[in-house]
C-alpha cells in the first residue's frame, strides 16, 4: 500500500519540553515525538506513529513465528476464574492479577498470560500423538497490575505481548521447538536492531526448568548482568561465577583478639586490623522458619546474594534490627568463632582455600585475626553464596574475566514440561496407547517493551535515531518554504518516492525551518530530503542520514533513485534472510 503522509494532516503532537514524569529516554521520547499518550499509570494510547512502529515490530515477530511453523491465533483477554482454579494459579498469582466479576457475580480475570486458556483449548481438541507437535501464538494485550508501573512502555500494566505455546509428545520434540523459538528470538532482536545477550538458565543459574531470557543491553535496564566474550551471560543474582581470590595469609598464625571500637564498615575494619579488605570475612545472620540462627560467611569485599542464601537454606530470612536484640547478637562483630549454641555456619566456597580469616568475635567491639577453620571454628557447610560481579571468572571459559552490563528483558523462552497439562488434565494418546500429559513450552516477546528498548539503544540529544526496521516512516521530505519554487519540487520528490514504495512524509506545515528540522530529528525519520530555495536554483537538494548526521548534496533528478537505493539497502539489513 502507498504510504505517503502530509504532516499538515498527520496527528503527530510533538512536545518541545521534556515531560517531567519521564525518567528514561524511551519514555521521554515516545511522549515528545507524539507516539504515545498516558491514560493512567502504566496504561497508554498509541498515536499513529507509535502504532506504526509497533505494527512493524509485530510484523517482524509474525514473520519469525510463521517461519518456524507456529500458527497465529487469538485468545480472549477476559478469562474465566474456573480455569485459573484448575491450574491452581487463582490463589497464588496475587494482586498482580486484575480480577473482575460479570453481572452474575462470576469471577474473571484480565489475562496476564495465557497458559490456562491454551491448555483448555488444546485438551479438548488434540487427542493423539499423531497431531503433535503443535505450536500456536497470538499478539495481544496483557494485563498485570504491577507494583511499580514505570518507565513508560518498559513496565506497563496493560502491554502488548506475543505469546506462543507448544505441545509435544516427548522431550526431544519440545527441545527441538524450544531451540527453534530461541533462534527466532535472536533473529527478532537482530531485526529490531537490538544489541542483546541471551541469558541461559542452564549455565550456572538457579532454578530447574530450562529457560533463556533475551536481554537488550541498556544503562536503564532493571537487570544487572555479567557476560563473557564467549557469549555466556547471566543475571548477577543467579550467576555462579568463578570468584577470584588471592588471600594474603599463607601461613597459619595464632588466634589474636583485637579491640575494634566504632568499626562499622569493612573498609574501617581492614584498616583497624591492618589487613586487606579481601582478607576479612563478613558474617551475615539469618534465621530459618524454625528459628535456627544461620551465619553466612562471605569474603569481606563481596556481597551476600539473598537468592543464593535462600537456595542454600530454604526459607531463611536475614535478621532485622529487632531480631539482633531478640537473639542478643552483636551486629557489627559477628563471626564464626564462639557462635551461639545451635548456629548453622555456612561459608562461601571461595573461602575454602584461605588459611586464616579476620572475623568478628561475637562480642561488641572485638574481632579476631588469624581465625582458622577446623582449629578455631567449624564450617558446617560450604556453598555458593556470593553475588556475582564484573571481573569474576567465566564459568564456561574457566576464568576469562566477565564484563558487566545492565539489561532489559525483552523476551523469554521457557520449557514448562507437564506443569499445566497435569494440573489441568490435558492428556493425549501416546504411540504405545498410554494416556500421557502433553509436554509444553511457552515463549513470550514483549512487543511494546521492545519498542521502548529499541529507543533506549537508538537515541541522541536530538531525539530518536531508529533502525530502519522500526522507524514509523522511512523518509521525510522537508520543504523550507511554501513558495512556488520550492513547493512543487518537494511535492514531486514526495510523490515519486511514494510511487516507488518508500514510506514518506512531507512536512508541508506552515512552520519555520528550525521547527521542521527539530521535529524531523525528534521523530527520527531515518532519512531526510531537505528542499531549499537556493538549492533548487542550483538543481540540488540535501540528503541527510539521521543516525550519522551526514549530509550530502544530490541533484534533483537523482534524489529519488538515491533515496530508494539507500532505503532498500537499509531494509535488507534487517530482513529475515540477512540475519538467518
Ligand atoms: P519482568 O521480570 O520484567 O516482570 P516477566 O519475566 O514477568 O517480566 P514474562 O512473563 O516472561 O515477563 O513475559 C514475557 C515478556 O513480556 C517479557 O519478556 C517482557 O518483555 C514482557 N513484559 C512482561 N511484563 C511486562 C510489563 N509489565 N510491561 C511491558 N512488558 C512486559
Ligand atoms: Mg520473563
Amino acid at each position: 500500500m502507498r504510504a505517503a503522509f502530509r504532516l499538515s494532516d498527520l496527528h503527530v503532537p510533538t512536545l518541545k519540553e521534556d515531560p517531567s514524569e519521564a525518567e528514561v529516554a524511551s519514555h521521554r521520547l515516545l511522549l515528545r515525538a507524539g507516539m504515545i499518550r498516558k491514560a493512567a499509570a502504566g496504561i497508554y494510547t498509541y498515536l499513529p506513529l507509535g502504532w506504526r512502529s509497533l505494527r512493524k515490530i509485530e510484523n517482524i515477530v509474525r514473520e519469525e513465528m510463521d517461519a518456524i511453523g507456529s500458527q497465529e491465533m487469538l485468545m480472549p483477554a477476559v478469562q474465566p476464574a474456573e480455569l485459573w482454579h484448575e491450574s491452581g494459579r487463582w490463589d497464588v498469582y496475587g494482586p498482580e492479577l486484575m480480577r473482575l466479576q460479570d453481572r452474575h457475580a462470576r469471577d474473571f480475570c484480565l489475562g496476564p498470560t495465557h497458559e490456562e486458556i491454551i491448555t483448555a483449548t488444546i485438551r479438548n481438541e488434540v487427542r493423539s500423538y499423531r497431531q503433535l507437535p503443535i505450536s500456536l501464538y497470538q499478539i495481544q494485550v496483557k494485563f498485570r497490575d504491577e507494583v511499580r508501573p514505570r518507565f513508560g512502555l518498559l513496565r506497563g500494566r496493560e502491554f502488548i505481548m506475543k505469546d506462543a505455546y507448544s505441545f509435544h509428545a516427548d522431550q526431544e520434540s519440545l527441545q527441538e521447538h524450544y531451540d527453534e523459538q530461541a533462534a527466532a528470538y535472536g533473529r527478532i532482536c537482530d531485526r529490531l536492531g537490538l544489541e542483546y545477550r541471551p541469558v541461559k538458565a542452564d549455565s550456572g543459574q538457579i532454578g530447574g526448568s530450562e529457560t533463556t531470557e533475551f536481554m537488550a543491553l541498556a544503562d536503564n535496564g532493571e537487570a544487572a548482568l555479567v557476560y563473557c566474550d564467549c557469549g555466556w551471560a547471566a543475571n548477577v543474582e543467579a550467576a555462579r561465577t568463578i570468584i577470584p581470590r588471592t588471600p594474603t595469609a599463607t601461613e597459619p598464625r595464632e588466634l589474636e583478639k583485637v579491640h575494634t571500637p566504632n568499626i562499622r564498615t569493612i573498609a574501617e575494619l581492614s584498616q583497624a586490623l591492618d589487613i586487606a579488605e579481601h582478607d576479612t570475612v563478613k558474617t551475615m545472620a539469618g534465621k530459618t522458619p524454625e528459628g535456627r540462627i544461620v551465619f553466612f560467611l562471605v569474603p569481606g569485599d563481596r556481597e551476600l546474594n539473598p537468592l543464593k542464601a535462600e537456595t542454600a537454606v530454604p526459607g531463611v530470612e536475614l535478621l532485622g534490627e529487632e531480631d539482633f536484640k531478640t537473639y542478643d547478637l552483636p551486629k557489627g562483630s559477628l563471626g564464626p568463632v564462639n557462635v551461639p549454641h545451635g548456629t548453622l555456619v555456612i561459608a562461601d566456597s571461595s573461602l575454602e582455600d584461605d588459611v586464616s580469616w579476620g572475623v568478628g568475635a561475637n562480642e561488641n567491639d572485638y574481632h579476631f585475626l588469624g581465625a582458622m577453620p577446623g582449629r578455631d571454628f567449624e564450617v558446617e557447610r560450604w556453598a555458593d553464596l556470593v553475588l556475582a560481579q564484573p571481573g569474576d571468572g567465566c564459568p564456561v571459559c574457566n576464568g576469562a574475566k566477565l564484563k558487566g552490563a545492565r539489561g532489559i528483558e525483552v523476551s523469554q523462552v521457557f520449557q514448562l514440561g507437564t506443569k499445566y497439562s497435569e494440573s489441568m488434565g490435558a492428556m493425549f494418546m501416546a504411540e504405545d496407547g498410554s494416556e500421557q500429559p502433553f509436554l509444553m513450552g511457552c515463549y513470550g516477546v514483549g512487543v511494546s517493551r521492545s519498542l521502548a528498548a529499541v529507543i533506549e539503544q537508538h537515541n541522541d540529544e536530538n531525539g530518536i535515531a531508529w533502525p530502519m526496521s522500526v522507524a514509523p516512516i522511512e523518509v521525510a521530505v522537508i520543504p523550507l518554504s511554501s513558495d512556488d519554487i520550492v513547493s512543487p519540487v518537494a511535492e514531486q520528490i514526495w510523490n515519486g518516492l511514494a510511487d516507488a514504495g518508500v514510506e514518506v512524509a512531507i512536512d508541508d506545515r506552515d512552520e519555520r525551518a528550525g521547527v521542521k528540522f527539530a521535529d524531523a530529528d525528534l521523530v527520527g525519520y531515518p532519512f531526510q530530503v531537505v528542499v531549499g530555495k537556493r538549492g533548487v536554483g542550483n538543481g540540488i537538494v540535501e540528503f541527510k542520514d539521521r543516525a550519522t548526521g551526514e549530509r550530502t548534496e544530490v541533484a534533483i533528478d537523482e534524489i529519488a533513485a538515491t533515496v530508494v537505493k539507500t532505503v532498500e539497502m537499509e531494509r535488507a539489513r534487517f530482513s529475515h534472510s540477512a540475519v538467518s
